[in-house]
């Protein structure tokens, strides 16, 4: 039962974990969109485990595709030859634009971004690292120095990183206008790091911040001014990767930008443990002493994992998918904002949506308590949605990419009559 789940948890879990809702939900099974909890009841899954499952829960390809996988062989290491990673690796190659082309496996998105934050420092020689405030890069000792919400409390602080002003055109002093919120990262390099930097890191809409897309043309300007001052430009595609923006299969690409290094995790696995970092020949060249080594990253199981995933989202063209689905949930949410004045912003993109709830319009206050009554309201509907702001006052709607209209009008119908209960 849910109370000896809990009961076991607080026991040997640690205090650090935290779950969602005031009784926490207990769920036992998950097939594509939906979720069932240990009672039987079934939820519609906006938030595909902090949007990680892509295809869906149990998605029967990539089912099949581990078991045959897990059948044969479970585990080697890339001191041996296995066809798995090696395939994986050549189809997630021709994903990228580019020079993008060589791949290394890792296990999550931290890992990504500490592989990401090395090689920028190996390469350019330079220690300095730039990331956006309210981002998330990271729980590791290494990235939850570039992750700048007050999530988590690090003691120790990661030297030589700087945070940058975010350029948030809801939030941000500067609303939509890239080329201040880039003069911000000038600034922060010509007096903040003696004039050279390892790189900048962003994501290109915040996940964790709270679906926050970057003022349009920030990364063309930003990436010119790290280049300049030496150093490379790292997009982490950990949430935004894999089509769910819709208009473009990379985040990275809204914004008409190739970067030098792409990190990904979630999304590429379905929900096995997988990340990954995409580079080019020339930075790659700098790992080649015996300088990284991962004993899981690439394992059989998660290739063949992310090869199906690969394939499913081709196959099944969840990038368009998401595309006409999220535009008719932005749509159907911005005309609830006609209805609704607690509703402050609807942004996003495709299948990766941010819905901020505000008691005053004008001053941006944020609804944090109401936010918390309305996210438990929606579960009593049937609907699991994510949380997420500085504030916590922003519904992060980013379900599995399998999300129908149907569902999508499910959600809003949902959240409708959740607030006008409020
Ligand atoms: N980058 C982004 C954009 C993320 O959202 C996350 C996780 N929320 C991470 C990196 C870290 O990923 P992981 O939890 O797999 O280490």
């Amino acid at each position: 039962s849910a109370d000896e789940v809990l009961t076991k948890r607080k026991k040997y879990l640690g205090p650090s974990l935290f779950y969602y809702y005031q009784k926490p939900l207990n769920i036992v099974e998950g097939k594509m969109q939906y979720l069932f909890d240990d009672t039987g009841r079934r939820y519609l899954d906006a938030f595909a485990g902090i949007v990680t499952v892509s295809c869906g829960h149990c998605h029967p390809q990539i089912l099949n595709a581990i078991t045959e996988q897990n059948k044969l062989l479970q585990h080697a290491t890339t001191i041996y030859l296995h066809h798995a990673i090696a395939d994986f690796a050549e189809a997630l190659a021709q994903k990228m634009p580019g020079n993008l082309k060589v791949v290394y496996f890792v296990n999550s998105g931290s890992e990504a971004n500490e592989l990401a934050m090395m090689m920028a420092r190996l390469y350019t020689g330079n220690l300095g690292m730039i990331s956006l405030r309210n981002a998330y890069h990271g729980g590791s000792s290494s990235t939850i120095g570039l992750t700048a919400l007050n999530t988590w409390k690090y003691p120790i602080p990661e030297g030589e990183i700087h945070h940058v002003m975010n350029p948030d055109p809801y939030r941000g002093i500067f609303g939509p206008d890239a080329k201040s919120y880039a003069k911000d990262v000038q600034d922060h390099i010509d007096y903040g790091t003696s004039g050279r930097v390892a790189g900048f890191i962003a994501e290109t809409i915040q996940g964790v911040g709270g679906a926050v897309e970057l003022a349009p043309g920030y990364l063309n300007l930003v990436y010119d001014i790290v280049r300049k001052s030496g150093g490379v430009c790292i997009a982490d595609e950990v949430q935004t990767g894999f089509g769910r923006t819709g208009s473009h299969y990379w985040g990275f690409e809204t914004q008409g930008v190739i970067p030098d290094i792409v990190t990904m995790a979630k999304g590429i696995g379905n929900g096995l443990p997988l990340g990954a970092v995409v580079t080019t020949p020339e930075i790659a060249s700098v790992m080649n002493q015996k300088i990284q080594f991962n004993t899981f990253g690439g394992n059989p199981v998660c290739s063949a994992g992310g090869l199906a995933v690969l394939r499913v989202l081709d196959q099944e063209k969840r990038q368009a998918h998401c595309a006409e689905v999220g535009s008719h949930m932005l749509e159907r949410l911005r005309s609830l904002m006609q209805k609704h004045e607690i509703i402050g912003d609807v942004r996003g993109r495709g299948l990766m949506v941010g819905v901020e709830l505000v008691t005053d319009r004008k001053e941006k206050t944020p609804a944090k308590s109401e936010t918390a009554v309305l996210f438990e309201k929606l579960r009593e509907l049937g609907v699991l949605v994510g949380k997420g702001g500085l504030h916590g006052n922003v519904f992060r709607i980013k379900p599995p990419m399998c999300f129908t209209k149907d569902d999508a009008d499910f959600v809003v119908d949902a959240l409708d009559y959740a607030i006008s209960k409020l």
